[in-house]
């Protein structure tokens, strides 16, 4: 497997790594996930928009173009030979001897990337799956895609502790998103979701599936509902680059709707799966 870090493509076994990289002690940098669907980068440029975005919220400057991290990210698929799968890559401030503040004088971003074959979770997009709420104790900058994971992390692994592979998250009763995912739910043919603000990541699966909607013709209202709406929904889905557009058959242990995938969320799962690089692999 051939990795790239700090400016070079490395075999995994000869990898080399600073203790003193800001990633380690303070998860002081930024990440995304790209999804590639036979051989082919899916939404790339609106993740690698995200990256320089999220990147310069923390006021950290990335020592590439974008075009060379794409650059990058190609390369990785094809020495690696995958087909599909996703790219991670991160990007952390540097390696420097620990002090909360940046370092100064300044070092350079180190970024790091990988790639590796995954298949679309096909069984759980049929069958769909069970969310379980959890606190949303994250910070007040959740629209920065951090490494800073800790609060996503413990909400996970709540959810999975209760046989959910995903947590429904809520400030006060307020459903903001899911730990790694968008939330949707769905109300006499209408979607709802959080509207994009600090308190959630705008993801670039939300922004595919909104736009499908206007396709679809199917009205959305980008506003927050609570928990409590959540359970009187007639449908429920979540997003991310690699759950696409993931149907919720029940929250917390109370079905939704009639308890199985929706009319309108597999229309719409239709019509992601029309959007991805063919041939279809594991079309559902
Ligand atoms: N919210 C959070 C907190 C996430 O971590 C993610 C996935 N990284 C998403 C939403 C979904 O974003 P995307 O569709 O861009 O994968």
């Amino acid at each position: 497997m051939i990795y790239f870090i700090d400016g070079h493509f490395t075999r995994r076994d000869e990898l080399r790594i600073s203790i003193d990289d800001r990633g380690y002690y303070f998860g002081d940098g930024v990440y995304e996930v790209i999804k590639v669907y036979n051989d082919e980068l899916f939404t790339l440029k609106e993740h690698f928009q995200r990256l320089f975005a999220s990147a310069a919220k923390i006021k950290m400057t990335i020592p590439f173009s974008e075009q060379q991290l794409i650059d990058v990210a190609k390369e990785l698929i094809k020495v690696n030979k995958i087909s599909n799968g996703h790219i991670y890559m991160q990007v952390t401030r540097g390696s420097s001897p620990r002090t909360h503040h940046f370092p100064d004088p300044a070092v350079s971003a180190v970024v790091t990337a990988y790639a590796v074959e995954a298949e679309r979770p096909v069984e759980d997009m049929e069958n769909g799956v069970a969310v379980k709420s959890v606190d949303d104790i994250r910070w007040l900058r959740c629209d920065i895609k951090s490494l800073n994971l800790l609060g996503s992390v413990l909400a996970k692994q709540e959810a999975r502790e209760a046989g959910c592979p995903e947590a429904i998250l809520h400030r006060d009763g307020v459903v903001t998103e899911g730990s790694s995912t968008n939330m949707f739910g769905i109300k006499d043919g209408v979607v709802y979701t959080h509207p994009v603000s600090n308190l959630i990541l705008e993801g670039i699966t939300r922004h595919v599936v909104l736009d499908l909607c206007k396709d679809l013709e199917i009205p959305v209202v980008e506003e927050a509902f609570t928990l409590d709406e959540a359970f009187e929904m007639d449908e429920f889905f979540y997003t991310s680059t690699t759950a696409e557009v993931m149907p919720v058959t029940a929250i917390d242990g109370i079905a939704i709707g009639n308890g199985k995938r929706g009319r309108l969320t597999k229309k719409l799962q239709d019509a992601f799966s029309a959007k991805i690089p063919s041939p279809l692999k594991g079309s559902i």
